[in-house]
């Protein structure tokens, strides 16, 4: 890794998860654009080796929400507080209810195909006020056509599942602050909405060990885990030490 992480830390949304949601609801409907991006430790050391990554982070029509612990975590390290941790799938399900309260399209791309058609079941018998604009799987082989599709239906929320980086970077590509849509990637979460894979039990979430429910359901994640959030925890102390000495 090369370069401070605190240019993403500066740019990552530190309130309540309550007024994020808020004031992305107010964006929908004033028809502007909105990206979100749920940071882990993954998407950060991404971004300090992927160019594209790196612009998609720092950019300021980007909306950053602490996801992982280990985001919160490393900011602590560095001197920054966090009201609370921003779940992705918490995210969606919200988002789901209140397009359904208010009648809002939906586009669904990514996940495997029966996990697509298990979510598009519940979203029609749970959901019915969703307007559902579409949806697709991410084994498709041309997601570029997908999302050009995407963005000239124009619905209100769309969300894609096809797991970090490619997710996010597809979604640079072609997202515009001038058009309405908000653009998020939600990794594994078509897989727990669905109903078809559980979210880790309450005992996990509320003391911030999911990450460990998950790599324990899912052992091949342990290097995964290992390469980010492990590594990504390494250079923060390392990046906190360079700066107190410096500041010597
Ligand atoms: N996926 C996909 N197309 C691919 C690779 C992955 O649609 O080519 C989906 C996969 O089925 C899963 C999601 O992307 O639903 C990634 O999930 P994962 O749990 O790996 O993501 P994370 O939340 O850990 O980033």
């Amino acid at each position: 890794m090369t370069g401070s992480m605190k240019p993403y830390y500066d740019r990552i949304y530190k309130g309540s998860m309550r007024s994020f949601l808020a004031g992305l609801e107010a964006r929908i409907e004033s028809g502007q654009g909105s990206f979100v991006v749920t940071a882990n430790p993954e998407i950060f050391m991404m971004g300090k080796k992927h160019r594209q990554m790196d612009r998609a982070l720092l950019d300021e029509h980007t909306m950053i929400v602490p996801d992982g612990i280990g985001i919160i975590r490393g900011g602590k390290t560095l001197g920054y507080r966090f009201e609370e941790r921003i779940p992705g799938v918490e995210i969606c399900e919200a988002l789901l209810k209140y397009a359904d309260e208010h009648h809002k399209s939906l586009y669904l791309f990514g996940a495997e195909k029966t996990v697509l058609e298990a979510l598009v079941l519940r979203i029609r018998r749970e959901y019915s006020g969703i307007v559902l604009a579409g949806s697709t799987d991410g084994y498709v082989k041309d997601r570029d056509r997908v999302f050009r599709e995407i963005t000239e239906r124009q619905p209100d929320i769309v969300l894609v599942a096809l797991g970090t980086p490619a997710q996010e970077l597809l979604i640079y590509r072609y997202f515009s602050p001038e058009r309405p849509g908000l653009y998020m990637g939600v990794g594994g979460s078509f897989d727990v909405l669905s109903g078809l894979k559980k979210r880790a039990p309450a005992f996990f979430i509320k003391y911030n060990l999911e990450w460990l429910y998950r790599i324990t359901r899912e052992p091949k994640r342990l290097k995964r885990f290992w390469d980010s959030n492990v590594r990504f925890l390494f250079e923060i102390r390392k990046e906190k030490h360079g700066n107190q000495r410096e500041n010597r």
